[in-house]
């Protein structure tokens, strides 16, 4: 394959959701091939039987295409150099793991699952002893005649120092002692990772590896299998990993690190990518949104980072927040229907329109309008006023001003954004009052609170005899005060 092309792979799992720190590997990797006009490869990882999850390669299917990525060789675009399922690859990887024992660089270990455990020392860590190595010639043969189960192990060296380059973090070197001799091939013939990602990088390929910074440590032994084969080595570029704060990594033990987390709330895909890609990769100004084009073309490998980058939820938000802005009206309403009818399985368009017109100046993500919604519509808890809002009340002019509003409500034959502004302002020229304290007022009285979205279109959607019903109950109180 010619070395001059870049070849790139993403190559997940599938155990299961799709973490948004293997989105943005998936995503660094795409745009750095679609840069050098290279190829992009999707690659599933399925030989870890245990780990598979049913449906989890539509779902890895489903969110690169929401994502916008689009690759060229995979499930479903067959290239040169598929199968491009692990699984369906298997009797590669026996005839690759032969070839290393032939070449001294891996052997057959025959010790059962009691003998390992035996092996552990006080943490319950096993280290291999190297047992199968010293079996000899006869022995191996007599045993695989026999078929007695084996796996392969990779034979690591006595010592001396393994290294590698990484583009971001440099050399990395581990002391050859503190290499396990790892196991390649499993009794079942599946490969391990371990195995797996060097055959299939070199065999597919691959000029450049981009992965979580999770496999820095167990590269160098990579790189001997590239070594023991005589195979060139791709470039390495390991990437920080995307935290919870500033010691814990995002994982979905603490709720939102899945993509679809996000989708189902009303993230829009666009402004995860955009979000996420910003996070271990900089570029050289100050700009935050990117179109898909534009990340492609600004992406660079050296204004990625080596520490890992905080995820903030309210980053995100921001972010969704201006792609919402980017909607049409009847875009927003598809949008967010879904949401609304969680609230309302049954109202009319009208009442969807207004909600959403309402919404729309606050709202950051789908789901939130249920809060939103709680928040402006709650019923007034009187006791539970804040002290901010009390204060308000108790300022001169305010009950009076919330008396006439309320006696000119009632007189209202029609009830909508129009007459009720209206009457706010024929109510303001009648006692002389305005701004803050004409309108303040009637928000606190028809809604406890002294923040919200645009009065006329609340007052309306709260309905004349909700309105009316909570001046009502405030201007007792208040008389008693
Ligand atoms: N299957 C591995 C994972 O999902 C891939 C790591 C790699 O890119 O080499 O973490």
């Amino acid at each position: 394959m010619d070395k001059e092309i870049v070849r790139t792979r993403f190559a997940p799992s599938p155990t299961g959701f799709m973490h948004v720190g293997n989105l943005r590997s998936a995503l660094y990797t795409y745009y750095f091939a679609r840069q050098h006009n290279g190829a992009f490869i999707l690659r599933i990882e399925d030989t870890d039987v245990e780990r598979y999850v049913e449906g989890a390669v539509e779902t890895i299917l489903k969110t690169l295409e929401l994502a916008g990525i689009d690759y060229d060789e995979g499930p479903g675009k067959e290239g040169d150099v598929g199968p491009y399922y692990q699984s369906q690859r298997k009797p590669l990887y026996k005839k690759y793991a032969e070839e290393l024992i032939a070449k001294g660089s891996a052997y057959y270990c025959f010790c059962s699952k009691e003998r390992l455990e035996s092996l552990k020392d006080e943490h319950g860590n096993v280290r291999y002893d190297r047992h199968c190595w010293h079996l000899s010639k006869e022995e191996i043969e007599r045993k695989l005649a026999n078929n007695e189960p084996y796996v392969i192990r990779q034979k690591m060296p006595d010592e001396g120092i393994v290294q590698f380059n990484d583009l971001i973090y440099g050399l990395i070197e581990v002391d050859a002692k503190e290499l396990e001799d790892q196991v390649l091939l499993k009794s079942d013939f599946y490969p391990t990772y371990n195995f797996a990602n060097v055959v299939d990088d070199h065999l597919m390929g691959i000029t450049h590896v981009m992965r979580g910074n999770e496999y820095l440590s167990s590269t160098p032994k990579y790189n001997l299998l590239y070594q023991a084969f005589g195979w060139d080595v791709p470039e390495y570029i390991h990437l920080p990993q995307i935290m919870r704060d500033e010691t814990h990594k995002l994982s979905k033990r603490y709720g939102d690190a899945h993509f679809e987390d996000f989708i189902k709330k009303g993230y829009l895909p666009h402004a995860i990518v955009n979000y996420i890609s910003l996070l271990g990769w900089a570029p050289k100004d100050n700009q935050e949104k990117f179109t898909m084009k534009e990340l492609i073309e600004r992406f660079s490998i050296d204004g990625l980072k080596k520490s890992g980058s905080i995820f903030d939820i309210k980053k995100l938000q921001w972010f969704n927040f201006e792609y919402l802005k980017e909607l049409s009206a009847e875009e927003y309403f598809n949008y967010l229907l879904p949401f609304l009818k969680e609230i309302k399985a049954d109202a009319s368009t009208e009442w969807y329109q207004n909600m959403c017109i309402l919404l729309r100046e606050r709202l950051t993500y789908g789901a939130e309008a249920k809060t939103l919604y709680d928040n402006f519509f709650k019923e007034i808890d009187l006791k539970a006023m804040s002290s901010e809002v009390v204060d308000f009340l108790k300022e001169e002019g305010v009950f009076k001003t919330i008396e006439t509003l309320y006696q000119q409500f009632q007189t209202l034959s029609v009830w909508n954004e129009e007459t009720i502004i209206q009457t706010i302002k024929e109510v303001g020229k009648a006692l002389s009052v305005k701004g803050k304290m004409l309108y303040m007022p009637c928000r606190v009285a028809s809604t406890g609170e002294m923040h919200g979205p645009d009065l006329g279109k609340l007052l309306q959607l709260l309905s004349k005899e909700v309105v009316i019903g909570r001046m009502e109950k405030l201007l007792h109180m208040m008389k008693v005060w």
